[in-house]
């Protein structure tokens, strides 16, 4: 499943990314800040939230995704670093929750632990009484729907906050040619042949035509592979040695990296006080990740209207620095081509 980021807000207001699932009715949030511009069919499509940590511009959209699933019968899914669940209860604790019992809502929440998923959860219908679940074991990895992989790297923020990568599974598309070749006759069959190969299911057979044809050999004859992408949400964090190494760790190579770039250069030591970065270290990160392409959010509101100076600092560091996608803009996300991997030099990481 192929995933297209696109960014909610202008760089300088609140982080949110919207994340539409190829094929899928359902769509992701990467942080939650104000989500004015999300049309209600789009926030009523969102089942799963990655929060980096809670301060209010990265979290303050959680009521507005609340009220338009209130009502609904789904499940909305928060996954964020350890503390979550205390502010998911304090904002639910605002208000008053009765005349809501025939309500199917459920809210769950997954702390970040660094070796166990810890799971909590708040019922609509008990009016959201938190609900103590399971710990799990997570070995730095959780498995989302679509064969996407959810990998995480704590940051330095002053507050406990995560970095997030989501590893699409391996793609699948139909050779013509080759099915040509087979003599066989387009069909739903396909569309099972690409689910059960995305799923890693390819053990049994597979009728076409009331005949049995194994699926794994009718899977390496007519669909060619294409290796899943990997993007990377890196955001209120310092600059350091220590963060460096752990996103290395869960994110290098990269496809996609998305990183904050709060400051400039010459406010460096403001983004250092602040334990947040410059366009400049984002683009040395893009480097140190071997990314494709690098792109750029959460400028201090200082910068209001103006993106140029930090694209074009951050290119000193690494050429392939580009605007984000924005939601709501021409273009579905998925069209988006996979750019050339640039590499660039990189020196002078603080140690902290
Ligand atoms: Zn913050
Ligand atoms: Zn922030």
């Amino acid at each position: 499943m192929r995933l297209g980021l696109k960014l909610v807000n202008a760089p300088w207001e609140d982080p949110a990314v919207f994340v539409e699932l190829e094929g899928q009715p359902g769509a992701w949030l990467i942080d939650c800040g104000t989500l004015t511009p999300l049309r209600p069919r789009d926030l009523q499509r969102v089942d799963r939230v990655f929060l980096t940590h809670a301060h209010i511009d990265h979290f303050i959209g959680f009521d507005a995704l609340l009220r338009m699933h209130l009502g609904t019968s789904g499940t909305l899914t928060f996954y964020g670093p350890e503390g979550l669940s205390a502010h998911v209860r304090g904002r639910l604790t605002g208000y008053a929750w009765n005349l809501v019992e025939d309500s199917e809502l459920i809210l769950e929440v997954c702390e970040i632990l660094p070796e166990q998923a810890l799971w909590t959860r708040f019922e609509c219908r008990r009016r959201f009484a938190e609900e103590p679940g399971p710990r799990a074991p997570h070995e730095g990895l959780l498995a989302l729907p679509g064969g996407v992989n959810l990998r995480f790297a704590w940051m330095e923020h002053g507050v406990p906050c995560l970095a997030w990568v989501l590893e699409e599974p391996t793609g699948h598309s139909v050779d013509r040619e080759a099915l040509r070749a087979t003599g066989l006759a387009p069909g739903p069959w396909l569309s099972e042949l690409k689910r059960l190969a995305g799923g890693g299911e390819l053990s049994g057979d597979l009728q076409i035509d009331g005949r049995a044809f194994e699926a794994r050999e009718l899977a390496g004859r007519v669909l060619l592979s294409r290796p899943g992408r990997r993007m990377a949400y890196v955001t209120d964090t310092i600059f350091n040695k220590k963060t460096v190494a752990a996103l290395r760790q869960v994110a290098r190579p990269v496809d996609e990296l998305w990183c904050e770039a709060s400051y400039l250069h010459p406010q460096r030591e403001k983004a250092r006080e602040n334990l947040h970065m410059t366009a400049r270290q984002a683009g040395r990160l893009a480097a140190e990740l071997q990314a494709s392409r690098l792109h750029l959010f959460h400028y201090s509101r200082r910068y209001q209207k103006d993106p140029a100076p930090h694209l074009a600092e951050a290119r000193e560091a690494f050429a392939q620095t580009l605007a984000p996608p924005r939601y709501g803009s021409s273009g579905g996300p998925l069209e988006a081509s996979i750019a050339s991997s640039s590499s660039s030099s990189s020196t002078g990481i603080p140690s902290s």
